[in-house]
């Protein structure tokens, strides 16, 4: 399905499994490690420069948030993972409301973001089977290619395959969201996924 990515607008936050959106449209779930890049995959995604927020305070907020794709899909953009200075009361924040959006049957597609310059830490892995136990189909984006040289990128993507366990079936995607590389190649797998 043709999906226009520049036509994205807002819908709500979630703090909590009451405020999910179940209206039966498909649920693209962007996942990944604090400053990873993920809001600006997200912002390089939609063509807007402070869509996502960049920058905000790691792991400050345990939420939530919804975009709507072209009337087609939501964007869902998962809070981050893996930011050192959370306090506990935070950390079971996300926990618990983690658990609950992957136990809703409500996601369509897993997207995690990595940091392509290195291996996958082990929230990545847990991350990337909670998607896989959902039985969702899973792309995996390698952000900040353009820090890697070119002789770096086929050995660390063999790294990224390795250390997550993915399948043959599951894409990996070299990507950067300051240069734009890999934009199309993302919008084709999550319009292939509608
Ligand atoms: P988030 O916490 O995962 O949402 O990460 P942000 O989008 O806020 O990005 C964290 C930092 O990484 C910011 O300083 C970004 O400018 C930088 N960044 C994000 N993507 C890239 C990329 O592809 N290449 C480079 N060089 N820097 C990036």
């Amino acid at each position: 399905m043709d999906v226009n990515f520049n036509k994205v607008e807002f819908i709500r936050s979630a703090v909590s499994p009451r405020d999910f959106l179940r209206d039966g449209l498909p649920q693209l779930a962007f996942a990944g490690r604090s400053n990873v890049g993920k809001s600006s995959v997200i912002n390089r995604l939609v063509n807007r420069k402070n869509f996502a927020r960049v920058g905000a305070s790691p792991g400050k907020t345990s939420q939530i948030n919804y975009f709507r794709l072209d009337g087609a899909a939501y964007l869902v953009d998962l809070p981050g993972y893996g930011y050192a200075k959370v306090s506990k009361a935070e950390r079971d924040r996300w926990g618990r409301l983690m658990e609950a959006y992957f136990a809703s049957g409500l996601i369509s597609l897993g997207v995690m973001i990595v940091d392509a310059r290195h291996k996958p830490t082990a929230d990545d892995v847990t991350m990337a089977s909670w998607f896989r136990d959902t039985g969702c189909p899973l792309v995996v984006a390698a952000n900040k290619l353009d820090k890697l040289k070119k002789s770096e990128i086929d050995p660390n993507l063999a790294l990224i395959r390795q250390t997550l366990s993915l399948g043959e079936g599951d894409l990996l995607l070299p990507f950067s969201a300051e240069k734009g590389v890999g934009r199309e190649d993302l919008i084709g797998a999550l319009c292939a996924s509608l």
